[in-house]
């Protein structure tokens, strides 16, 4: 299948260069030209089916023509060896758990996803070392590093600021080892990002290595984050029966997550509406309100994987709906919450129904609470473990919460990493001298 520009000033390319490419060549983002429709039966029999088995099917109709069936199986098996279950929280509100793992937060999904299809790709041209370069603020880095640990052929560098993410954050790429390697930069996430642009731009370095990026505007981590949406209904259905009027709330930042939903949704899938659920950060809410978007710097909040100014999928968004904002409107609305009502959501929630949410996963549950009309089943992505935010939840609960096993053992771990600069040179001359 061609892969289309969101700016449609350059020639679809091939899932192959998609995925190698990142972003195209215009600066739009890959779209897929077909979004298959599936037909009604596989909605009825999907209760019967495995996460794996939903989720294979889903491949297929995006990677399917380029990636042969076995191939492809084994990869979303291997993408999916944890699951992701349907809780009930209360009446008709439902979280679906994305945090199972290795790094405890959804990003685990299209990370791995993506280190597998990235591998098979650069099998079939020989095996050249392909280095991956992210630059993270703390959440990225951990699901990229860990979702390409021990991937034959490929090195991955992650870019951080020194002293500016978590501990935990830090522990979860900074003690892997083997073809991960952290640079702890003396400088901003800015300062980072700036690095690994430099280091795309830079003739040399292009001409020298095979160098890519894992950012989420990827297709290969965007689509398969639409495998859970499917799986979420079909548990619906196991426990309720054939359910009427499903909305779907998600906690947004890149938006990638919802948008994939979206893409769903367009599949088939019977959802009646989505929920944009933002922190202060809510440049999409002001986009619904007034059709008109306006970027600005982002704020820091307590849900600060949503801390984002300027969502780079909005432009699938409105290349979806091809850029109409009544059609937008139809089927997504928004809602944005401060720090101050996100503690109280964790607070209220575990109190009353003895759910623990985490700062992201709470703007989503929230928006369920705030927003379900009545006949409506509302299923909330929970796309964090609460863990990861331990003192900001166990502040707003007022207990202490246990830290899974997972988590535990990347803090016993020790820390390994190079200290980088900020200058773009220091870091040229270490990836030449990374061959
Ligand atoms: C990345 C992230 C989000 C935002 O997801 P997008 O796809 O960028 O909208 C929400 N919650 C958590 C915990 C995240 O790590």
């Amino acid at each position: 299948m061609q892969f289309y520009s969101t700016n449609r000033k350059t020639s679809p390319v091939s899932l192959r260069e998609a995925v190698v490419r990142g972003l195209a060549a215009d600066r739009g983002l890959f779209m897929p030209e077909v979004i298959r429709r599936f037909p009604p039966a596989f909605y009825q029999n999907m209760k019967e089916m495995t996460l794996r088995e939903i989720s294979f099917v889903v491949a297929e109709a995006f990677f399917g023509e380029d990636v042969e069936a076995g191939k492809l199986k084994e990869i979303v098996d291997e993408t999916l060896n944890f699951d992701i279950p349907l809780v009930k929280v209360a009446d008709n509100r439902y979280s679906l758990e994305l945090f199972h793992g290795p790094t405890l937060a959804f990003k685990d999904v299209g990370a791995r996803f993506m280190a597998r299809l990235l591998a098979y790709f650069n099998k079939q041209e020989g095996e050249r070392q392909v280095n991956v370069l992210v630059a993270t603020s703390g959440d990225t880095g951990s699901a990229v590093a860990n979702g390409f640990l021990d991937v034959p052929g490929v090195k991955v560098f992650v870019l951080y600021p020194q002293g500016k993410v978590s501990e935990i954050q830090e522990k979860q790429f900074t003690t892997l080892g083997r073809n991960i390697t952290a640079l702890e930069v003396s400088g901003t996430f800015d300062d980072c990002q700036a690095l690994v642009k430099n280091a795309f731009m830079d003739k040399e370095l292009n001409e020298k290595l095979y160098l890519t990026s894992a950012n989420s505007i990827n297709v290969a981590r965007f689509l398969p984050q639409s495998f859970y949406y499917f799986y979420a209904y079909a548990q619906l259905c196991g426990l309720v029966g054939k359910p009427e009027e499903v909305v779907f709330s998600v906690p947004s930042g890149n938006f990638g997550n919802i948008t994939a939903g979206l893409m769903a949704k367009r599949m088939g899938l019977p959802v009646k509406r989505f929920i944009a659920a933002n922190n202060r950060n809510d440049v999409f809410l002001q986009y619904l309100r007034t059709g008109v978007y306006t970027p600005r710097p982002s704020v820091a909040t307590i849900a600060n994987a949503m801390d984002v100014g300027d969502p780079s999928n909005f432009a699938r968004i409105l290349d979806l709906y091809g850029g109409s904002h009544d059609a937008i409107c139809a089927e997504v609305s928004g809602v944005s919450y401060t720090d101050e009502q996100i503690r109280r959501t964790m607070s209220e929630t575990f109190r009353n129904e003895r759910y623990l949410l985490d700062p992201h996963g709470a703007c989503g549950y929230q928006a369920l609470v705030d927003g379900l009309q009545p006949g409506e089943t509302g299923i909330c992505l929970e796309t964090a473990h609460p863990a990861k935010f331990l003192e900001t939840v166990e502040s707003a609960v007022g207990e202490t919460i246990s830290v899974p096993e997972k988590l535990q053992v990347f803090m016993q771990g020790e820390k390994q990493s190079i200290l980088m600069p900020v200058g773009f040179n220091a870091f040229k001359h270490f990836l030449l001298n990374q061959q």
